[in-house]
């Protein structure tokens, strides 16, 4: 897998520069069909004081079937959970394919899982890998690997859905991550 650092140098996240003791992982999805890592770059490389981009957002990577874009230090205090997670957890938004549309936010309609299931096994390997390399570096235990909908269940995080308005149509949920990121780490 590999890991391209782009810092998100103009966001008002980066110039804070505050930084946490990673205790956990929030794992997001983008919610939006077919942006890559490096439109998300673009996108969210801006400055929220300046007026540049509507929201104060900011993630520790962007990941999709190719690669992960690092886009802060893995110990500095992300903006990705709308709640305390944001001062334990490292985060990533996953990209998702191109090929259908979202209602009411989190609702996919044409999403075909077959047509996507190799995109789908691609984000899949190479989250629970960088997963699993997070784990090691920051000694972080697998069941601290959320999603953005458990945070939001555990009182961390604003109510969001993902991933699992999605995982489940390719017949996984985050315990199955879980596991995956824990056999990862046995091979090791
Ligand atoms: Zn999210």
């Amino acid at each position: 897998m590999k890991i391209i650092e782009q810092y998100l140098t103009r966001n008002d996240c980066y110039t804070t520069n505050e930084t946490i003791q990673p205790t956990g992982i929030m794992v997001h999805s983008t919610t939006v069909p077919g942006m890559t890592p490096e439109e998300w770059v673009k996108v969210w490389n801006k400055s929220y004081k300046a007026g540049e981009i509507e929201l104060e957002v900011c993630v520790h990577a962007f990941v999709d079937d190719e690669k992960v874009i690092k886009c802060l230090p893995w110990n500095h205090r992300g903006w990705h959970a709308g709640g305390a997670a944001n001062n334990t957890h490292i985060s990533f938004e996953i990209c998702e394919p191109r090929g259908y549309y979202y209602i009411n936010g989190f609702t996919m309609v044409g999403y075909d899982p077959k047509e996507h299931a190799d995109y789908f096994k691609k984000i899949w390997d190479n989250s629970v890998e960088l997963c699993a390399m997070l784990c090691k570096e920051y000694n972080i235990k697998t069941d601290q690997i959320i999603t953005h909908s458990e945070g939001h269940d555990m009182g961390l995080a604003s109510d969001h859905k993902d991933v699992m308005h999605w995982f489940p149509k390719h017949g996984v949920d985050m315990d199955d991550f879980r596991k995956a990121v824990s056999d990862a780490l046995k091979a090791e």
